[in-house]
């Protein structure tokens, strides 16, 4: 799938920013004091200039320069991120059950209630299939992912943890939970194995977080799930998820506090994905949960600066990962094309092989069944193709807007769903443009790091420098 290429037809020699063959930056304002960020969209080129210094940097011929000799080779990484890599992460809903019934879940109803699970014999054949699948596209010496989850995996324990036992050398796993059936023996299990462990929470208070997160009688499951992160204090590989809605946005600052308190290594703060009508229900404005999450995010910084400990919000890290170091973001929702079908799939309890999750329940986004069809194959079906060929170029106003590869225009299922068609924008805009414009201020200020995992960089190298 081509990206813009980079313009080389016509006879200009691009001598001059924005006109002819010239690089394109646009000035964007990130609400900083002192600074504000010029952009290259195309390749998620970037830099920050001095409000009093825009006019000289335009004019400046080295800047120019500098920017249009490293152009070609960005462009490269940006295509080869876009379009060039292979999923090696699996989504596996090993149960359509759930006992819980929260009111963004895009699984449908019916499906939560009345479900199968899968048996442990067919988990195990869909493991060993997608084992064959990924010998031949991952390096060797790299293990794939397979993440449990939604409905509720644990529901199905007894063939969840065989297969974790069965398969602990062949994929990386994790099991996301809405964490009500952790009980110490499960605990113990997945912790020894080194089991990645997501579970969620939205707010720091019962009755709050019962408003979003509650069982089919309207229980809230709040003691279950702190009793679990009471268990699961001191283990690195643990996060919590909380969905923003306008139940919960009064109450992020003090959530953050909450998971801090209880030494939660690394939590999500996502903003409700708004597929179904349960969710639009709750959807917050863009401005009020752009103002709880940042005021949340600055908390998570003075609560570092306090105790010298970090409680890293993953989806923002990953948003300042993408403009720091491009290509070393993990793809998930906040580019497009997204994760869905390029990064990873979804798989169903009945075999059914879709994009992402956000899929299940749409049958024209089943692409095939792990059971009988070749994973290649149902990964160039138009059931994915769809998915995977979503670009943001194509969606207005995306491809006008300048942090267009920092946002993405999420998702196509919200999209599709709430907006008409997969080339509309999803939910939220200003959201993402606020959540953006934060980031860049905090590199302006030189305290990115703070909200970054430590060490975040290893490996990365310095491919632009220039200073005036
Ligand atoms: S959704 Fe809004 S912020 Fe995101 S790329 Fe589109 S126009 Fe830009
Ligand atoms: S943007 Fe939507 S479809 Fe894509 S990975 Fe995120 S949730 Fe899945």
């Amino acid at each position: 799938m081509p990206a813009r290429p980079v313009p080389k037809a016509a006879p200009s020699r691009g001598r001059f920013l924005n006109t002819g063959n010239g690089p394109s930056l646009q000035p964007i304002d990130i609400g900083h004091d002192s600074y504000v960020a010029l952009i290259e969209p195309d390749i998620a080129f970037w830099s920050l200039v001095r409000k009093n210094a825009l006019a000289d940097t335009l004019a400046n011929h080295s800047f120019r320069a500098a920017v249009a000799k490293k152009r070609r080779a960005f462009a490269k990484e940006m295509q080869a991120l876009r379009f060039g890599l292979k999923p090696s992460a699996v989504y596996f809903n090993s149960t359509e059950r759930c006992n819980l019934n929260c009111r963004y879940c895009y699984i449908p109803e019916k499906m939560r209630k009345h479900g199968r699970h899968m048996s442990r014999e067919r988990m195990f054949e869909a493991l060993e299939r997608l084992k064959r699948h990924f010998k031949t596209t991952i390096p060797k010496g790299r293990l794939p992912q397979v993440v449990f989850h939604g409905a509720e995996p644990m529901l199905n324990r007894e063939a969840l943890f065989a297969a974790i036992e069965r398969y602990g050398n062949a994929f990386r796993f994790g099991v996301q939970t809405n964490a009500t059936l952790l009980d110490d023996s499960a605990i113990a299990f997945l912790t020894e194995r080194g089991v990645g462990i997501g579970i969620s929470l939205d707010a720091p208070l019962p009755a709050v977080a019962g408003r979003t997160r509650r069982s089919w009688n309207g229980a809230g499951v709040f003691d279950a799930v702190e009793a679990a992160m009471r268990r699961l204090k001191g283990y690195a590989g643990f996060n919590v998820i909380c969905t923003i809605t306008n139940e919960n946005i009064r109450h992020l600052t003090d959530l953050v506090d909450f998971f801090h308190a209880r030494h939660v290594p690394a939590c999500m703060l996502n903003i409700v994905r708004c597929t179904l009508p349960g969710a639009r229900a709750i959807k917050p404005d863009d401005d009020a949960a752009a103002n709880a999450y940042l005021a949340a995010l600055d908390r998570t910084r003075a609560l570092f600066r306090r105790t010298g400990r970090k409680l890293v919000v993953a989806n923002f890290a990953n948003v300042l990962v993408s403009i720091l170091a491009p290509t070393a973001r993990r793809l998930m929702c906040d580019i497009s094309p997204c994760g869905g079908g390029r990064c990873f799939f979804a798989l169903a309890p009945d075999g059914g092989l879709y994009p992402c999750s956000e899929f299940i329940g749409l049958p024209e986004f089943r692409g095939g069944n792990v059971f009988q069809d070749d994973i290649a194959d149902v990964l160039k079906t138009p059931a994915f193709t769809k998915v995977t060929g979503r670009k943001v170029e194509d969606i207005d106003p995306c491809d006008r807007c300048a942090i267009r590869h920092f946002c993405g225009a999420p998702c196509p299922a919200e999209a599709r769903e709430m907006n008409g068609g997969m080339l509309r924008t999803g939910a939220f805009c200003e959201f993402y443009e606020e959540q953006v414009r934060y980031a860049f201020r905090l590199i302006a200020d030189g305290v990115a790091d703070d909200y970054l995992w430590d060490d975040w960089d290893k490996g990365a190298v310095t491919t632009f420098e220039w200073a005036a």
